[in-house]
């Protein structure tokens, strides 16, 4: 089957995992063009948390559209972007007791972590952002350089940020917190060049790392020590916000307030590109233009992200939700870790790995079930995690079913 290796660059990766041609989906499941139906465990890598085509999404975007409301918009003021933002304070911010401005970086991920690591640089006048072991911030020099991922930085050669991995050993319970202890002293002696770093970024849960989850302890010592140094936090939500791990902030079960946050992926609701910086009042140093970009105003993206908000977020029903669906896979991956050897489950909310000790092993299940239609990649180092990421409104039957087809193809693997 074509994968249209003739026409596109060698650098695409996901359809060497899924070699078909995809051409419709709704809700949970994508369509390829031969009619073959695939259950969605991945959401368009953290994309697409209220699945594909949402038809209350769907419907605003229609009727902006049928309006002829603005598309591309620059940065300037338009009534979908003033909607958005009054919806973020009124549902999201003011409930939660967060006080922060709102940046609009541009459509990714990545020009988010760009533009947090440059205010941080800029606010603090200093250079160094430390980052974790395993952590993953995006593909841009900036972003990638804090990237805790040699194979991925590889690409890119010397990095064009300062920037140090410490370990990010804090997040098994049980685990002492040793790295803090390490982080101190480094941090004290000038002689080690990193004693007065701009900012720390990290991920609450590492997803592309292979979900290693930080325990709230750890990151309640993480915010106490950057705020005893005036080192800016930066919580990078970008995959695990907009609901993932329950609540809306991945931060908010930790009790902290970081002073940036980045988020995209399901901002935008539909699949739309959309970031935004969330950061402090008080670091709103940028003059008018010092940050700019030609896609910061992807005013669609703005109707879907705003009715997502209204439409989810006005109450705690799908943060409930996803606490008891992420209890039944929970349920499921611990059978399936005891059925197996050499294999655990660990998770939150609704983002889930099955870790093989033989990294080999987790490819082989994302193959298999691929070929019992079902979708789901690998994370993690050395691709060792097989990482669930359906979309939060999944139902119960739909994740029943998906899970079997995991099963199923653990079973296919390991006999
Ligand atoms: N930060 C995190 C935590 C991510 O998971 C990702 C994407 N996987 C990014 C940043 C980069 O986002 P994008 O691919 O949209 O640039």
């Amino acid at each position: 089957m074509t994968v249209f290796a003739d026409l596109e660059s060698n650098v695409r990766g996901y359809c060497r995992s899924w070699p078909t041609v995809f051409d419709t989906a709704s809700g949970c499941w994508l369509r390829d063009e031969t009619g073959r139906e695939y259950l969605d465990f991945f959401a368009g890598a953290g994309a697409l948390n209220y699945g594909h085509n949402n038809p209350v999404l769907k419907q605003s975007l229609l009727d902006y559209i049928a309006a002829d409301g603005l598309t591309h918009g620059l940065d300037m003021s338009t009534v979908a972007k003033r909607e958005l933002l009054e919806s973020l304070r009124d549902r999201i911010l003011r409930p939660r007791g967060l006080d922060y401005k709102v940046q609009f970086p541009g459509p990714t991920g990545a020009n988010a972590v760009e533009a947090a690591l440059k205010l941080a640089r800029k606010v603090t006048g200093r250079t160094e952002i430390l980052n974790f072991t395993n952590a993953f911030h995006g593909m841009t020099l900036g972003a990638l350089s804090v990237t805790g991922n040699a194979a991925k930085r590889a690409g890119a050669g010397v990095p064009l940020q300062h920037a140090t991995s410490m370990p990010f050993d804090g997040y098994l319970s049980g685990a002492d917190d040793d790295s803090f202890e390490w982080m101190e002293r480094v941090l004290d002696d000038a002689s080690s060049g990193l004693d007065s770093p701009a900012a720390v970024i990290v991920e609450t849960v590492q997803g592309e790392g292979g979900v290693n989850i930080a325990r709230a302890e750890w990151l309640r010592k993480l915010a106490g020590l950057c705020s005893a140094r005036e080192i800016l936090l930066i919580v990078d939500d970008v995959q695990m916000g907009c609901g993932r791990t329950g609540p809306f902030f991945s931060f908010e079960s930790a009790g902290i307030t970081p002073d940036i946050v980045t988020l995209s992926k399901s901002i935008g609701g539909y699949g739309l590109p959309m970031a935004l910086v969330l950061f402090k009042p008080e670091l709103d140093q940028w003059k008018p233009g010092e940050h700019n970009g030609t896609f910061r105003g992807n005013n669609p993206a703005f109707v879907t992200a705003r009715t997502a908000l209204e439409h989810y977020w006005s109450d705690d029903a799908l943060e409930s939700a996803t606490r008891a669906k992420g209890a039944r896979i929970d349920r499921a991956l611990t059978g399936m870790a005891a059925a197996f050897d050499g294999v655990t489950a660990r998770g939150r909310g609704l983002v889930h790995g099955l870790v093989f000790d033989d990294a080999s092993q987790a490819g082989k299940v994302c193959a298999a079930a691929f070929g019992r239609g079902l979708l789901v990649e690998t994370s993690g180092a050395e691709d060792e995690v097989v990482k669930l990421l359906p979309p939060l409104t999944i139902s119960e039957n739909e994740l029943d079913h998906g899970l079997e087809l995991l099963a199923a193809s653990l079973d296919a693997v390991g006999s």
